[in-house]
């Protein structure tokens, strides 16, 4: 199984140990000829989505990667990926892919808890390690979006048919069962 990992920018690297040590090939997404290559399931890392989406348009992968995703390819996105999937970001004009059914804050719990750290379970994964880093979480969900995980009532954790989005940092720390879940989501689709 091949799992493709936006490299523009953030914290790509750690996504890719994470996924290789639980047996899946991975490869970075740099530019447009990156896409020829085949692969089941995409990575939407951390980092920052502003600049992201500024480069997933300049690069030109920001219509074929969208395209794929409405088209069903299995994708995870972790805090700014989620922020690239929501459908709507409430304190922010912009838009990225757009294809999953969900309004998101970002920046949402300001600057005193820029970050921290938490422990919840995931509905499907179990209790999991979540770290925040000037995170967004999940203000509104559609009809087809299942919530899987919330922190002092604030939504961190959604699933939308092979879309998968949180708001914490899952690649920090060694738990990998966020990431298998993720495996296990490509190999079901
Ligand atoms: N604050 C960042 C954003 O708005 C997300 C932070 C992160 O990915 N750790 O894009």
């Amino acid at each position: 199984m091949t799992i493709a990992v936006l490299a523009v920018q953030g914290a790509f690297i750690e996504h890719e140990k994470m996924l290789q040590e639980l047996g899946a090939d991975t490869f970075e997404i740099r530019q447009k000829s990156d896409l020829d290559r085949h692969f089941d399931g995409l990575v939407l890392p951390g980092g920052e989505s502003t600049v992201m989406g500024k480069l997933l348009r300049e690069l030109d992968l920001y219509e074929p990667l969208k395209e794929k995703i409405k088209q069903g390819l299995p994708v995870f996105g972790t805090c700014a990926g989620l922020i690239l999937l929501a459908k709507e970001l409430s304190n922010d004009e912009k838009r990225h892919f757009g294809t999953m059914d969900i309004s998101v804050k970002r920046n949402a719990y300001g600057r005193q808890l820029g970050s921290f750290y938490a422990e919840e379970t995931i509905e499907g994964i179990g209790i999991v390690p979540m770290t925040f880093i000037r995170a967004p979480y999940i203000e509104k969900v559609g009809d087809n979006v299942s919530v899987l995980a919330t922190v002092d009532g604030n939504i961190v954790a959604a699933r939308q048919g092979n879309q998968l989005g949180i708001s914490f940092h899952p690649e920090l720390g060694s738990d990998l069962k966020i990431h298998q879940y993720f495996l296990d989501m490509v190999k079901g689709a």
